[in-house]
């Protein structure tokens, strides 16, 4: 979900989008764009690419006009394109709109749309809704805006301006950050963006909006409603919120208030496990919708076995997943390493679907693996983060992840993503292998609970900070785990080894007894996971082990 930028008021709107947007490029993104409103039209430049591009493209023809919109796109739905980046327009060109986050009942509104005689331009989600705001437009955007959102499921952050209202930014929220700039040292001016990082070289003071709540901006004041119950026909309801003062440095606002970047990725897991789940559940079903599986619905039926190729910590998923597709779906499954795939004469028969997971989806090995497995005829299949990515580009098709960009080195909320994905498919191939509608439904109400389940662990953090102090000296530590935390130890493990620098090893915890436990001491910290699953009696006796020999056990 990334950056959106708007203004309103005395100045040129044009440059102070763009540097906020520019304040917005840390968090990643593939495509920028800006629209603003000048004499009664709207007027649009996107770039595919960088901020530089857009501002090549800005030199050869600047956008004038004191009142706009921008937005940094991180492509969930279509390719990072100049066409399908934001902003997106109306087929009349008089509605402008960004927005951050996933609409999901994107298709079932484009096809009614399209029914009503709307064409559309682009591939992305968002468009709809610009549509749907044209239909609805009767002078008043705010109200055109509220309804248009009633229609709308998923997730989402806005800004909108119309040609036949210049002066006015509407915004919105749900489920995805937005707030507003209020103009300081008398300045009758108005920003909007994702992220106050966008506003905070004109302005400290901010308003937070909250999900359900969408605002109405002039230069010369704000309005704040509650549009939470106007699906149910309810006028919006005005609401009073007290104006927030920014009084961290640009660096810390970048992060989040994290000390670094990791740590806010690590702290976004509720939300990134929410947005892999999006629209994907099908609670009566039991089961889920994945749509980019479609090109391989056929092979799907008929398939008989699944090779996974990753790297590091995509591998590490990828035994997760090979767990959760032998136990759930009863495929046989293999993990191999793509380097070492790629390499080898892979076996490659009728009825092998090869799998490639990568968080960047331009792993050098897990592409080469990929051709290699093409070269011998097998079908592709990608678990992907970067959309428009070299693998998701050369796959049959696929899942998204859509974790959002990720800035820190060792991979976390690309992990918990992946492992998402991973459930989401094994549910979508076991309902079709005979899991019972009941088991599925259940299967469905567990992956409900997970996002909060995240965030209950992440609470614990303090807690978790204060055994790491303790334990931050020793030079060698284990991980211990069984069934699906096997990989999960081994995942534990890198994080160590790569962050901290200290050695560490996984190993399912059965097979400690036959080697590393001549190792055990009490220098040696042993990290057992261990939940209350169907192994959880066998860990506690691994756990014993561990402690006759001294070791100290870290739970
Ligand atoms: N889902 C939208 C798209 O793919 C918005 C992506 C974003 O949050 O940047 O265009």
């Amino acid at each position: 979900m990334c950056g959106i930028v708007g203004y309103v008021g005395p100045r040129e709107a044009q440059p102070l989008i763009l540097e906020g947007l520019r304040r917005l490029e840390y968090r990643g993104y593939d495509s920028a764009g800006i629209a603003t409103i000048h004499e009664g039209s709207l007027d649009v430049r996107k770039a595919a690419g960088k901020i530089v591009e857009l501002e090549g493209r800005l030199e050869e023809s600047p956008l004038v006009g004191s009142h706009g919109i921008g937005h940094t796109r991180w492509a969930t739905h279509g390719a990072p394109t100049t066409i399908n980046a934001h902003p997106h327009t109306d087929g009349s060109d008089r509605v402008a709109l960004v927005h951050n986050g996933i609409i999901e009942n994107h298709d079932v509104l484009r096809i009614k749309l399209e029914e009503l005689g709307h064409e559309f331009r682009s591939e992305t989600d968002t468009e709809v809704l610009c549509h749907i705001i044209e239909e609805l437009f009767d002078g008043n955007l705010e109200d055109a805006v509220a309804e248009a959102l009633s229609h709308v499921e998923g997730a989402y952050g806005i800004a909108v301006i119309h040609a036949d209202e210049p002066g006015k930014i509407v915004v919105a929220r749900m489920g995805s950050p937005l707030l507003i700039g209020i103009g300081e040292n008398g300045e009758r001016e108005m920003f909007a963006a994702s992220d106050v990082a966008a506003v905070v070289r004109h302005t400290r003071q901010v308003i937070y909006l909250n999900d359900g709540e969408m605002a109405v901006l002039t230069a010369d004041g704000h309005s704040l409603l509650d549009i939470s119950e106007s699906g149910n026909g309810e006028a919006p309801r005005r609401v009073s919120r007290e104006v927030s003062r920014v009084d961290w440095d640009l660096g810390q606002i970048e992060r989040g208030g994290y000390e670094h970047f990791m740590l806010k990725e690590i702290f976004e897991q509720p939300d990134t496990i929410r947005d892999a789940m999006r629209g994907r559940l099908l609670e009566e079903e039991g089961t889920a919708k994945l749509g980019g599986l479609l090109p391989l619905e056929d092979v799907l039926e008929n398939v008989e076995r699944i090779v996974i190729t990753a790297c590091g910590t995509s591998w590490h998923a990828a035994i997760v997943g090979e767990y959760m597709i032998e136990e759930l779906a009863r495929i046989p499954v293999e993990v191999e390493y793509a380097s070492e795939f790629r390499y080898r004469r892979p076996i490659v028969r009728d009825g092998t679907l090869v799998i490639a997971i990568s968080q960047s989806g331009e792993t050098a090995d897990t592409l080469a693996a990929m051709r290699e497995a093409r070269s011998r005829g097998a079908p592709i299949m990608g678990i992907v983060n970067v959309v428009g990515s070299s693998i998701a580009r050369e796959t049959d098709g696929g899942v998204y992840i859509h974790s959002g960009p990720e800035i820190g080195v060792a991979s976390t909320k690309a992990f918990t993503g992946q492992l998402t994905v991973l459930a989401l498919f094994a549910l979508y191939l076991a309902r079709r292998r005979g899991m019972s509608l009941l088991e599925g439904r259940e299967f469905v109400a567990a992956m409900r609970q997970l996002p909060e389940l995240v965030r209950l662990s992440l609470d614990e953090s303090s807690a978790i900070e204060s055994i790491a102090r303790e334990y931050a000296d020793n030079a060698n530590f284990l991980y211990l785990g069984r069934g699906f935390n096997f990989p999960v130890a081994l995942e534990g493990a890198l994080k160590l080894k790569e962050i901290s620098y200290i050695h560490a090893e996984g190993y399912p915890a059965a097979e400690m007894k036959h080697g590393p436990i001549a190792l055990i001491d009490q220098n040696m910290p042993v990290v057992f996971i261990a939940p209350s699953d169907s192994v959880y009696h066998k860990v506690t006796s691994n756990i014993e082990e561990v402690k006759a020999r001294g070791g100290k056990v870290i739970a």
